[in-house]
């Protein structure tokens, strides 16, 4: 998986690559996919939503640019496959799903991996959290058509947030840095998400 599809694709981060290496996938995908692990493909989870594809789970860390100390805001916790991508980077990570069921799984298999520097919250991610902010790193892994508004006054002045911005079907993963409270955003590549649900 890391040879064929991240390093040949330009991945060239270490620790991302390292962390890739490190955390086994095939304990976060449902045990009738395991054997296709580590395809190249995002695969389902319950309740209609996805694992990513490792490829845009790396791309999305590289992005990142998470440094060992970072304090890190993950939204749509899903599987908790990126989560702990995150946790192998990051000094802490924060993370927000809003399905209760898909937390669950995510928590029962970080901690048997013995992650304990996550802590987890079941809530709307677009208000962020606010009891933990500023945060040094802002991820979001489903798809939305603007910043949402308490996630940016959450990201700290020179923070770094990636987020795929856009329409339903289509969007661009794009990675915002905080210039003197502004953004300054540069354009990674098109993508596709499940949708950020701002309800609750
Ligand atoms: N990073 C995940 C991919 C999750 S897919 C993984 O590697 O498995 C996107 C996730 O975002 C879904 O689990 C979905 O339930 C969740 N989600 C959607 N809207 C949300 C919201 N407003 N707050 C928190 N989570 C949300």
């Amino acid at each position: 998986m890391v040879e064929r599809q991240l390093l040949a694709r330009g991945i060239q981060d270490q620790r991302v690559i390292e962390a890739m290496l490190h955390v086994p996938r095939h304990l976060f995908v449902r045990e009738e996919f395991s054997s296709i692990a580590y395809h190249d493909t995002p695969l389902p989870t319950a309740l209609e939503q996805t694992i990513s594809q490792p490829y845009m789970v790396a791309l999305m860390s590289e992005a990142l640019e998470v440094e060992p100390d970072d304090r890190v805001l993950e939204i749509g916790t899903g599987s908790g496959y990126q989560t702990a991508v995150l946790a192998c980077l990051a000094r802490e990570v924060y993370t927000i799903e809003r399905h209760g069921v898909l937390q669950e799984g995510a928590i029962a298999t970080l901690s048997k991996l013995g992650y304990h520097h996550i802590r987890f919250l079941v809530g709307n991610g677009t208000h962020g959290w606010k009891e933990h902010a500023l945060y040094d790193r802002i991820i979001v892994t489903a798809a939305t058509r603007h910043i949402p508004e308490a996630l940016w006054t959450q990201l700290k002045e020179g923070g770094i947030m990636v987020i795929p911005v856009g329409g339903s079907m289509y969007q661009e993963l794009i990675q915002v840095t905080r210039v003197d409270g502004q953004k300054s955003i540069k354009e990674i590549c098109p993508c596709r998400f499940v949708p950020l649900i701002d309800s609750n």
